[in-house]
């Protein structure tokens, strides 16, 4: 793995450190990140503003050239850009920040792949209900020629076993990355919960949440944002491919749920009727569960490699080849909350989090 170090020489590296150095005065400079035409890839701009602001709506609407983000057609191409969060910037660190946008075309409605208009409009509907994810990102580490990180080049590591959670030269690749993203996550304030690494080598974890809501997502989306950006720096390539290769474990975003019921005294009775309502609608959960309506989960959900058929619909305790599993805690306890393991690592969580609740709480298709 080559770091940003190396590629630089070590003048340009000090002269660039310099520069990074200078006074800004009151100017802050604040990264527009928002997600592009492809439902999965995230772009970002920075502009400067005069002084910190107070809350998200001093912060300029902005816009961009939609038809470079496969987001609209050149002859009318300005696409809006709304700011909806403020995070501080991990990069540029000091007072500069993130804002996570929402994109709306020309005639304001909102673009294709903004799925969080509708995803709030959802959540507001069952806010009395508290609900509560927390999303589990799995993703792979890769080489800029596309190779896993740190596999030997011709040929395989040694069979899946020795990688999950372990430790030593020989099976960890990359965890100077998962420590610098989580470092970054919590400076920008982001609610992520810890991290570990997965049962394929180069492959990791991280969680968001539980939060409220529509904030999951939204820490999702900025969490990606900031693993891309950090391996950037590392010259590695982060992917979220749900199955970079056929034998090996896949890439999850296995979404966990509750409501201020579930968690109460006697919660698992509405965690069964939410899983018996989840078992009615799977087609349409796995057409929202990848960014390519189920095409994706197609190769990961295989039903071996800890997963289920993506064509049927299970569910168990402590079970981690199905659908939908209860933890063996929630089980012992009669109250919290249950995983649903099929979402995708590339999944848009605003679209998964929204059918959940149109599932479990709208009874809506
Ligand atoms: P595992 O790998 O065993 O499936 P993890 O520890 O990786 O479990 O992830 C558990 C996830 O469950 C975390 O994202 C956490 O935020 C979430 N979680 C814990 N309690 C709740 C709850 N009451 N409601 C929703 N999500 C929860
Ligand atoms: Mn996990
Ligand atoms: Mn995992
Ligand atoms: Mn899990």
């Amino acid at each position: 793995m080559k770091y940003l170090t190396d590629l630089l020489d070590k003048d340009k590296m000090s002269l660039y450190q310099k520069y990074m150095t200078f006074d800004q005065g009151e100017k802050i400079q604040v990264t527009y990140i928002w997600i592009d035409g492809t439902g999965q890839n995230i772009r970002g701009k920075t502009r400067t503003v005069n002084a910190q602001p107070l809350c998200i709506a001093e912060l300029p609407i902005w816009n961009y050239d939609g038809s470079s983000t496969y987001q609209a057609e050149g002859s009318n191409s300005d696409t809006y850009l709304h700011p909806i969060c403020i995070y501080r910037d991990p990069f540029k660190k000091g007072k500069h920040l993130l804002t996570l946008c929402e994109t709306y075309k020309y005639n304001k409605r909102p673009s294709e792949s903004n799925h969080r208009n509708s995803c709030r409009l959802t959540m507001d509907k069952v806010l009395d209900q508290e609900p509560w994810f927390g999303i589990e990102q799995e993703y792979n580490l890769l080489d800029t020629d596309g190779h896993p990180l740190g596999w030997p080049k011709n040929g395989y590591p040694k069979p899946q076993g020795p990688y999950y959670c372990g430790v030593g030269a020989d099976r960890m690749f990359g965890r100077q990355i998962e420590e610098s993203h989580y470092n970054c996550c919590l400076f920008s304030g982001i609610n992520i919960g810890g991290t570990n690494a997965e049962v394929m080598p180069s492959q990791w974890e991280y969680q968001i949440g539980p939060n409220i809501g529509i904030g999951v997502s939204d820490e999702l989306w900025l969490s990606r944002y900031i693993m891309h950006r950090v391996c950037e720096d590392f010259n590695v390539i982060c992917s979220l491919d749900p199955k970079p290769l056929p034998d090996w474990n896949g890439a999850g975003a296995h979404t966990n749920f509750s409501t201020k019921t579930m968690r109460e005294t006697d919660g698992l009775k509405e965690i069964e009727r939410c899983i018996k309502l989840l078992s009615n609608r799977h087609s349409q959960h796995i057409a929202v569960y990848d960014a390519k309506n189920g095409e994706d989960n197609i190769r990961r959900l295989t039903g071996i490699h800890e997963t289920s058929s993506i064509h049927k619909f299970s569910s168990g305790t402590a079970d981690r080849g199905c659908s939908v599993r209860i933890p063996r805690q929630v089980a012992e306890d009669k109250c919290g909350y249950f995983e649903d393991r099929r979402p995708a690592s590339n999944c848009d969580p605003y679209r998964v989090t929204e059918q959940i609740i149109k599932t479990c709480l709208l009874e809506e298709i």
